[in-house]
């Protein structure tokens, strides 16, 4: 177990993935020693400068995220004002998506209510995940756990004689600026792409250029409602390619509306990804007539 609370990128880039174990395993006995600490580690096959100069190059990486669903670090912080936190403890960590696991794994929906409810203390939910941790302990998502606990806690796996701890240092983690610390500075992650769920087509983060949103297409796949984007843009869509309209008509909307291009350079944007269809939907010869009759200019 680690003794310090101090993480290095490296250290956190190296729990990324298979291919991080492997090229771990044939690394220097330094890192074979740090390796050793750790749940994951394996034992060295041999040591070899390709695979150590290969291993250097890799957690030097920088990294794109390219898809995650985080909320605005602020919503996250202040729980009551977001539904997408269900509670404010280590078992949020647990939550998304290894509440599925759980419960695959026979967790009563019961329990898993108390195990996420804000209002049962943080040290009495452990008893209601045990009986089926072992059962879910490998999982993708609840690697993913353990390696955040390592990283981040210094805890080398979840169980009774743990939880105290996870508790601790969830709280001292989650704070003010954690969002930037533990993604970029810590795992080296350079921008994320947020598909954003709290049902905007376009949200706008505090941190624009490295929470970059998606287009959401909630409103025109998912309920409750499906056709929440389409008012706006004066389209009753019907086909997919009214949709695309739609999409069309939205991002032009809020690109032009707030000056980062003018219509002309939209267009030649997303004329390309819509096979020319762009120009077709907003003619620049009927470019006048359109916006007068375009709801979503006003
Ligand atoms: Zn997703």
């Amino acid at each position: 177990m680690k003794t310090k609370q101090t993480i290095s990128r490296r250290a956190v880039l190296k729990s990324f993935g298979a291919l991080g174990a492997v090229l771990v395993a044939a690394d220097s006995t330094k890192v074979q020693a740090a390796e050793s600490t750790t749940p994951l580690a394996r034992k060295p096959a041999r040591v070899g400068d390709a695979r150590k100069i290969i291993l250097e190059h890799v957690f030097k990486a920088p990294l794109i995220d390219t898809h995650e669903h985080l909320i605005e670090e602020k919503q996250r912080l202040d729980v009551t004002s977001s539904s997408h936190v269900p509670c404010d403890d280590w078992a949020l960590l647990l939550s998304h998506y290894l509440n599925s696991d759980l419960l695959v794994a026979g967790m009563p929906k019961a329990d898993m209510d108390q195990f996420l409810s804000p209002k049962v203390e943080p040290g009495a939910k452990w008893k209601l995940i045990a009986p089926y941790w072992r059962a879910v302990k490998n999982t993708g998502y609840a690697q993913a756990v353990r390696i955040a606990c390592r990283e981040l806690y210094a805890v080398d796996d979840v169980s009774a004689a743990t939880v105290a701890k996870i508790q601790a240092g969830y709280e001292k983690t989650r704070r003010t600026g954690f969002y930037h610390h533990i993604l970029h500075d810590l795992a080296g992650i350079q921008s994320c792409q947020v598909n954003c769920l709290t049902g905007v087509p376009f949200k706008e983060s505090d941190m624009p250029t490295f929470l970059m949103q998606d287009i959401s297409i909630v409103g025109m796949f998912a309920g409750p409602n499906i056709r929440q984007y389409a008012p706006a843009t004066g389209i009753d869509p019907k086909t997919l390619s009214d949709w695309h309209r739609v999409i069309v008509s939205q991002a032009l909307f809020e690109l032009v509306d707030e000056g980062w291009l003018t219509l002309t350079d939209a267009l030649e944007l997303v004329d390309i990804v819509l096979h020319g269809n762009a120009r077709q939907i907003f003619h620049l010869t009927q470019k006048t007539e359109a916006l007068k009759t375009a709801e979503w200019v006003k």
